[in-house]
């Protein structure tokens, strides 16, 4: 590439076309910054190739099951169900597909040159284009490589072990399947193909599912899957994977053997950092694995930036989207912009679905003089004549000196979407008082968090010694 006038080729180079990359080089581009973004596999990055999206379209389709048994209740007689799961994953791949079009439109809309290859750091201002070898000289550049599933520690037989990349793209659906892990991803998987009709063993091995959600969220959420005919194998870990004639023979911790025709791991997810370039840079990274950033995303390297998984901060796409829009209006819209990683919703797209925004009970109890608490269990309306066997959880966490609502905790359908909408209240702020003088609409699950009257507990801090 030939340097232009300011001695760079571009403004702004992005490496890694995900959900902050995009965010980042569009912005930027809309400024009239010379833009210049690598992607070395599909424009649209984790979440619309391989995460978010194709998962809940795999969310939405495992949830008819119990949409056509609640229906019985209901006077609906159902006929017998067949579900295709290639008909699924080629109509999925369609959409996804339409979608990566739709982001790579949308970047050559607003001007920003596509280079369709791995990029690394060469130089602080210097991008290498791998397949190419061509050098570009960038006045900025934004590391937005994502992250990578990790299998954890080496076992025997972890050839025949698939990650969540994997199980998008499987041809058939399995008979039967063992998930290893006890984060969103595992648990989502574990459900989505229990939906679908497989047998599930989801094995972790933490006392519970879902470390870092609130231990309420946690026991009710696996006592439904449990109802549900999901077999969950808590304390326990995979130690090894055979192939044999009837399948995958699983052997766990305690000698247990399970075979099934498929294992996946959903044991965490690495930050794409290796062979960038970082080390010979002298990049700092910090002691989860990813690149250690300040609060405008700077990288301890000047006119480096980084954003969204690649840091290991918080590991989700609108936060990647946010932290890649305001490296761009800090850089060339003068708005310098640091991203507030606080109050962040979050959902586990489970069945029942979970969602949470703020402290859970023992962060509360360990910040504030007081914690009160209020809690609901209820069955849902529907459960009356569908007949299902299932309870809605919702639980606020109260700051007891301010009354200001510090965490609300939900399990139950379309606790998603009621979520995002508590979650306004929660940033601004909002004491329990403001949500008991906010009418109730019924008839509805979500108008529980407006009329949890009583307190189920109310804890004071202990002195410190
Ligand atoms: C199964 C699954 C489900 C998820 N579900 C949700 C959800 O429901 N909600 C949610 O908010 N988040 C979810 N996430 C997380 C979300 O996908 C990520 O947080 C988000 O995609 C991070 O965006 P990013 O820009 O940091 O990286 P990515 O979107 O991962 O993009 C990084 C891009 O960089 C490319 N790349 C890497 N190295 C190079 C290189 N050297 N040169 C060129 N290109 C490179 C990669 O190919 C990739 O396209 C899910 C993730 C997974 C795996």
């Amino acid at each position: 590439m030939t340097g232009k006038p300011s001695g760079f080729d571009v403004d702004l180079f992005v490496i890694g076309a995900g959900s902050g990359g995009v965010r980042a080089a569009r912005i930027a581009a809309g400024y009239g910054a010379r833009v210049m973004i690598a992607e070395e596999f599909r424009v649209g990055g984790t979440c619309v190739i391989r995460g978010c999206v194709p998962k809940k379209l795999l969310v939405y389709a495992s949830r008819f099951a119990h949409e056509f048994e609640d229906a019985v209740g209901f006077g609906w007689s159902a006929p017998t169900q067949t579900f295709d799961w290639r008909t699924l994953i080629a109509n999925k791949d369609r959409e996804i597909a339409r979608l990566e079009a739709a982001y790579t439109a949308n970047l050559e809309k607003s001007k920003v040159e596509i280079v369709k290859c791995r990029a690394v750091l060469e130089d602080a201002h210097t991008v290498r284009l791998v397949e190419s070898g061509a050098r570009v000289k960038a006045a900025h550049v934004l590391v937005a490589t994502g992250g990578t599933p990790n299998f954890g520690a080496h076992i025997p037989g972890l050839e025949h072990v698939m990650s969540s990349n994997e199980a998008f793209k499987l041809h058939e659906l399995p008979r039967r399947i063992v998930v290893q892990g006890g984060g969103y991803i595992a648990v989502e998987f574990a459900c989505i193909f229990h939906g679908l009709g497989s047998e599930v063993t989801l094995v972790y091995r933490g006392e519970n599912i879902l470390r870092g959600f609130d231990d309420d969220v946690r026991e009710h959420l696996r006592t439904e899957m449990t109802r549900r005919g999901l077999r969950v194998l808590c304390g326990h870990t995979v130690t090894a994977v055979a192939k044999t004639a009837e399948g995958l023979e699983t052997e766990l911790s305690d000698g247990t053997k399970i075979v099934s025709d498929r294992v996946m791991f959903a044991v965490g997810r690495k930050p794409n950092v290796e062979n960038l370039g970082l080390e010979a840079l002298g990049i700092t990274r910090a002691e989860h694995g990813g690149i250690a950033v300040d609060e405008y995303s700077r990288t301890s390297v000047p006119h480096i930036y980084a954003v969204g998984d690649v840091t290991n901060r918080i590991n989700l796409t609108p936060v990647a989207i946010r932290e890649g829009s305001a490296v761009s209006e800090t850089l060339f819209g003068g708005r310098p912009i640091k991203v507030d990683h606080t109050n962040i919703p979050t959902a586990v797209f489970s069945d029942p679905e979970v969602g949470v925004v703020g402290l859970t009970e023992t962060q509360a109890r360990a910040r504030f003089a007081r914690t009160d608490i209020y809690r609901a269990m209820f069955r849902p309306l529907k459960a009356s004549l569908s007949g299902r066997d299932t309870t809605v959880l919702i639980k606020l966490v109260v700051d007891g000196t301010t009354d200001r609502v510090a965490g609300c905790h939900i399990v139950g359908e379309g606790a998603a979407e009621m979520i995002q909408m508590t979650a306004i209240a929660v940033k601004m702020g909002a004491t329990k008082a403001d949500f008991d003088a906010t009418m109730a609409l019924h008839p509805t699950a979500a108008e529980e968090l407006v009329t949890l009257r009583t307190k189920s507990a109310s804890y004071v801090r202990e002195a410190a010694e």
